[in-house]
C-alpha cells in the first residue's frame, strides 16, 4: 500500500486552514482510538470536513493500546484488556520529530499520519501523536498508550502531548498557513498555551503575558464544550499543575485568569473567540454554567454514508443518486416507497437479529419488536430504567405485543456505577427469561453501532436531563429510518415530533422536577405508556403508519442531523475563513 510507505517532508507541506484537535478520533472501526459519542463526532467531522473539501488537518494521540478491550463474564462483570491493533494497516509514520517539557525533563514525539478521504476527492491528513519513541524514557513512552488511561499526572502529560505536542507537529511538518484551531472538548486547551509561547517568543524580553496578546491567540481559536455538568470537565490541582508544567507555563496560566485549580474548559473558554455547545438547550445550559461566556450552539450530526446499513446505502444510491456527496438530500427520503424502506429495514433487522442469536443464544426473531439501547455504560444514560418495574413491562409485552431488547456499551474502567449497571442488565435479563428476551453484546465499537442502530425498530435513550449534552446515536438509527423513544434531552428536542420522528417520553419542561428517584418513576412510567398505548400497536397492528414514522425520522432527521450540515455551520459560524481567504491571496 502506498500508504505505508514512509512520507518524505515535502508530502506534508499542505494548505490547511483549520487544525482540528481532539483527545479521541474514530477513524475507522479497526483503531480502538476512541472511548465513545465524543470520538465517533470528530470522525464524523473530519469524514464530512473531507467530503466538504473543507482545508483541515487534525491532530489526535495515537493509543497505541487503545481505549480497552470489553470481555464480560457470564455475570455481566466487565474485564478489560489491552487492545493490540495493525497501526501499520492504518497509518504511515513521519519522519518530523518534536519535543515537549513535562516536569522539566524533554519528552520525544513523534507522528503517524492517515488520510481520511471524501466523497469528491478531497482530503483530511490526521496525525497521531506517539512518544514511544528509543530516545524516551521507559514511562514516556507509555504516554501515547491508553486512552483516558492513568491517574491524573497521566492524564495531564497526555494533554501536554496533545496541546503543545501537536501545534509543535503542525509547525515542523510545514502548515504554516493554519488560521483557526478548533479544540474538540476541553483535553485539547494547553494549546492555548503553545500558541501563546510562541507568540511571547516574538517578543524580548519575555515578561508578563500582555493582554493583546491573548486576545491574538483568541481571535485564532474555537471552542467546542460536550459536558453539561460541572464534574465532567478536567480538573488538576495547582501542585500537580505545577510539577507537570513548571513556572513559566503557570505563570502564564495566571495571566489568562487561572490561580487556582487548573481548569481545562476554564482555559478553553479564555482562549476562545467562537464557543458552542452541541444542541440548542446544550448551549443554554452551559450558558448558565459559564456566565460571562457567550456560547453558541451547534447541535452535532453523524456521517451518514458511514452510519446507512448496507441495504439503505443502496435504497438511497436508487433514489437519491446524489446523498453520498450531498447528505442534506437524505430530505427527499419523503418519496421513497413505504415498502421499499420497510424492505431495506427487514435486511438490517436480519443481519442484527442472526448476529445476537450467534453471540448470545437469546433467541431474537425477526417478527418481534426490537428496542435498541447501546452507548457508554454511564449511570445518566440510565440503561435499567426500561426495567423500573419488570411486571409492567412484561404484561405490556403480554397484551401488547412481544418485545426484545439489545444492549451493548462499555464502562469507563474506573466507572463503578457504570459496570454496576451492566452487571444489573444482566440480572434482569435472567430474571426476565422466558417473557422478554434481552441480549447484552459485548466490546460494542463502531461496528456494532452501526448493526444495533440500523437493525433496531425503536431506538430507547434514557438519560437523567440535562446530562445528554447531544447524544448522536439516535441520529445512527434516523439515518437508517429507526424511530426514536427518548426523554426530551439534548438533540431530540430538535428532533421529536411526536408519532412522526418518534416519541417522547415526559415534557420538554418537566414535570417531574422531583430528586432523581422520582424522575425515574416519572419517565418509566411514560416510556410504558407510549409502549402500550402508542408503539406496540402500531408497529403490530398498523404497519403503514410505523412505515410512516420510518419515512420522517429519515427525512426529517437524517436530513438535518448530519455532519454535513454540522460542518456547514463550523465553516459559517465558527471558522469564518472568508476574510483569511482573501487575505492569503
Ligand atoms: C455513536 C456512538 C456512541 C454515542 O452514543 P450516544 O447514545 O450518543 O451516547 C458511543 N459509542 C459508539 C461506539 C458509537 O458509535
Amino acid at each position: 500500500m502506498a500508504e505505508q510507505m514512509h512520507l518524505s517532508k515535502s508530502v506534508a507541506v499542505g494548505q490547511p486552514l483549520v487544525a482540528y484537535f481532539s483527545m479521541e478520533i474514530g477513524l475507522a472501526p479497526g483503531m480502538p482510538t476512541y472511548a465513545g459519542g465524543l470520538g465517533v463526532l470528530a470522525g464524523d467531522t473530519l469524514r464530512s470536513a473531507a467530503d466538504l473539501d473543507i482545508p483541515m488537518v487534525a491532530v489526535t494521540l495515537l493509543h497505541r493500546r487503545g481505549y480497552f478491550h470489553q470481555r464480560l463474564d457470564e455475570r455481566g462483570l466487565q474485564h478489560e484488556e489491552p487492545v493490540a491493533w495493525p497501526i501499520n494497516d492504518f497509518c504511515a509514520p513521519v519522519d518530523q520529530r518534536v519535543v515537549v517539557e513535562i516536569e522539566n525533563r524533554t519528552v520525544q514525539v513523534g507522528a503517524w499520519q492517515l488520510r481520511v478521504k471524501g466523497e469528491s476527492g478531497g482530503e483530511v491528513p490526521v496525525y497521531l501523536l506517539d512518544t514511544n519513541l528509543p530516545e524516551n524514557q521507559p514511562w514516556d513512552r507509555t504516554l501515547t498508550d491508553v486512552l483516558y488511561g492513568g491517574d491524573d499526572y497521566y492524564r495531564l502529560c497526555q494533554e501536554v502531548v496533545l496541546g503543545f505536542g501537536g501545534y509543535r507537529m503542525l509547525r515542523a511538518l510545514g502548515y504554516g498557513r493554519l488560521r483557526r484551531f478548533h479544540m474538540n472538548e476541553g483535553h485539547a486547551a494547553l494549546l492555548v498555551l503553545a500558541l501563546l509561547e510562541e507568540k511571547l517568543a516574538s517578543r524580548v524580553p519575555e515578561q508578563a503575558v500582555p493582554a493583546d496578546l491573548i486576545d491574538a491567540v483568541r481571535e485564532h481559536c474555537v471552542f467546542t464544550t460536550h459536558t453539561p455538568v460541572p464534574a465532567g470537565h478536567d480538573q488538576y490541582s495547582p501542585e500537580l499543575a505545577h510539577r507537570v508544567l513548571g513556572d513559566r507555563r503557570c505563570a502564564w496560566l495566571k495571566a489568562c485568569g487561572h490561580d487556582h485549580r487548573l481548569n481545562m474548559t476554564q482555559l478553553a473558554l479564555r482562549g476562545s473567540r467562537f464557543i458552542n455547545g452541541v444542541a440548542m438547550k446544550h448551549g443554554e445550559v452551559s450558558h448558565s454554567l459559564f456566565p460571562g461566556y457567550p456560547i453558541h450552539s451547534i447541535t452535532n450530526g453523524v456521517h451518514a454514508v458511514t452510519w446507512a446499513a448496507p441495504s439503505f446505502q443502496s435504497l438511497y444510491d436508487r433514489h437519491l443518486p446524489d446523498w453520498r456527496r450531498d447528505q442534506l438530500s437524505l430530505r427527499y427520503a419523503i418519496s421513497i416507497p413505504g415498502e421499499e424502506i420497510w424492505n431495506a429495514h427487514q435486511e438490517a433487522k436480519r443481519v442484527l437479529v442472526e448476529h445476537v442469536n450467534r453471540e448470545t443464544n437469546a433467541g431474537f426473531d425477526r417478527d418481534v419488536l426490537t428496542l435498541g439501547f447501546a452507548r457508554r455504560a454511564a449511570a445518566y444514560k440510565r440503561g435499567t430504567l426500561i426495567f423500573h418495574d419488570i411486571e409492567r413491562l412484561a404484561r405490556i409485552a403480554e397484551l401488547a405485543g412481544p418485545v426484545q431488547i439489545v444492549f451493548s456499551g462499555k464502562a469507563h474502567p474506573r466507572d463503578q456505577d457504570g459496570k454496576d449497571m451492566i452487571h444489573k442488565v444482566h440480572e434482569l435479563r435472567d430474571i426476565l427469561r422466558g417473557r422478554i428476551p434481552v441480549a447484552y453484546l459485548t466490546n460494542y465499537d463502531m461496528t456494532l453501532a452501526k448493526l444495533v442502530c440500523a437493525g433496531a425498530d425503536v431506538w430507547l435513550n434514557t438519560p437523567l436531563p440535562p446530562m445528554e449534552a447531544s447524544g448522536t446515536s439516535g441520529m445512527k438509527a434516523a439515518v437508517n429510518g429507526v424511530p426514536s423513544l427518548s426523554v426530551l434531552d439534548g438533540w431530540w428536542i430538535e428532533g421529536h415530533v411526536e408519532d412522526v420522528t418518534g416519541w417522547s417520553i415526559g415534557d420538554r419542561v418537566e414535570a417531574c422536577t422531583e430528586p432523581q428517584a422520582g424522575m425515574d418513576a416519572c419517565h418509566a412510567a411514560e416510556l410504558y405508556r407510549k409502549l402500550e398505548e402508542k408503539i406496540l400497536p402500531c408497529f403490530y397492528r398498523d404497519r403503514g403508519r410505523f412505515i410512516e414514522i420510518m419515512r420522517h425520522a429519515i427525512a426529517l432527521n437524517g436530513g438535518f442531523f448530519n455532519t454535513q450540515r454540522m460542518v456547514a455551520q463550523y465553516l459559517h459560524n465558527a471558522y469564518r475563513l472568508v476574510g483569511e481567504y482573501a487575505r492569503l491571496g
